[in-house]
């Protein structure tokens, strides 16, 4: 099971573009236990996680954030010089899920996106033109998936139902656009530092590290929230995501939705002031050298 649609899915290797479509397409797919193909699919994974998959699974765990990733998922780059994404950790030494047993899935309920998805490829595209992101699918049809010969016909929209992913895309939205908002934004943002990338990692994924950072004094020396929204935000993990990548818009973008109290902010404005001097003193110091040599002319 590949899940990297953005990549070269749904047909690696292939160089003509796949068909995409949107909900109201009829596929023919049936996935059901006692099928030969049986497991054939999580036997060899490459599945990204969203943030809302690490948080249900550490949840149905019953450990954190720091424990799951260090024990199920390996990281990635999901582009050169670009931001990291997550992956399941396949078994040791092998290609198979860690959670596959041979009744099926032994994390079900709360399986990741991608799974829940498979067959088909979530492409969220956006249009130059358009606020938001839009989804297209395409279909994935590998060989040994023998779903696709089973009789069923059903839409994608009636599919992503029955596979509960309106919760998760929903839940999902906001590390979408961050990426998309990246990628688009390409060399004008610039390489991002390393600190961002790390801080990146810690709000998307490392959720348990974000609330101990929330509930920093460091933090509420910065931002200035509502005591109410802070506490609610360190009570409910899906607040505190979707706060995150609120977090992330404001950091990464400049897109100012949380107040920086007003001794942070005249730090910063000081602190801008005092790198744009300096930089004017050394182009001065530049101007006065090339005027030197000038002067000077050639030995
Ligand atoms: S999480 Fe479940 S459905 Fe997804 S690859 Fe693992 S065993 Fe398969
Ligand atoms: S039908 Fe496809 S998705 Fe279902 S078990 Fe077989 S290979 Fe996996």
């Amino acid at each position: 099971m590949n899940d990297d649609p953005i990549k070269n899915l749904p047909f690696p290797g292939n160089p003509v573009v796949p068909q995409t479509f949107d909900e109201s397409k009829i596929i023919q797919f049936h996935c059901r236990k006692g099928i030969t193909c049986w497991n054939a699919c999580c036997s060899n994974i490459d599945i990204s996680l969203t943030p809302y998959d690490i948080l249900r699974l550490k949840r149905r765990f019953e450990i954190s954030s720091g424990e799951f990733l260090k024990k199920y998922t390996v990281p990635y780059e999901m582009e050169q010089d670009g931001i990291a994404g997550v992956k399941l950790r396949p078994v040791e030494s092998g290609t198979a899920c860690q959670f596959m047993t041979p009744e099926g899935c032994s994390v079900y309920e709360d399986r990741p996106t991608a799974c829940r998805y498979y067959p088909l490829a979530l492409l969220s595209l956006r249009r130059q033109d358009e606020a938001t992101d839009r989804a297209s699918y395409a279909l994935v049809e590998e060989a040994h998936c023998l779903g696709h010969k089973e009789p069923r016909k059903i839409s994608v929209d009636a599919y992503r139902k029955e596979q509960g992913l309106d919760e998760y895309d929903e839940l999902a939205r906001g590390w979408r656009q961050l990426i998309l908002k990246k990628k688009s934004s390409g060399p004008s943002i610039g390489k991002p530092s390393k600190r961002s990338l790390e801080l990146f990692f810690m709000v998307c994924y490392d959720i348990d590290r974000f609330s101990q950072f929330v509930a920093s004094e460091g933090f509420s020396d910065i931002y200035d929230l509502p005591p109410e929204e802070l506490k609610n935000i360190l009570c409910e993990d899906v607040e505190l995501m979707q706060f995150g990548f609120r977090f992330l818009r404001q950091v990464l973008f400049g897109e100012e939705t949380i107040t920086l109290r007003q001794e942070a902010t005249q730090e910063r404005r000081a602190r801008h002031l005092e790198r744009l001097q300096r930089i004017e003193t050394e182009a001065a110091a530049r101007r006065a050298m090339e005027q030197d040599e000038m002067y000077d002319g050639p030995d």
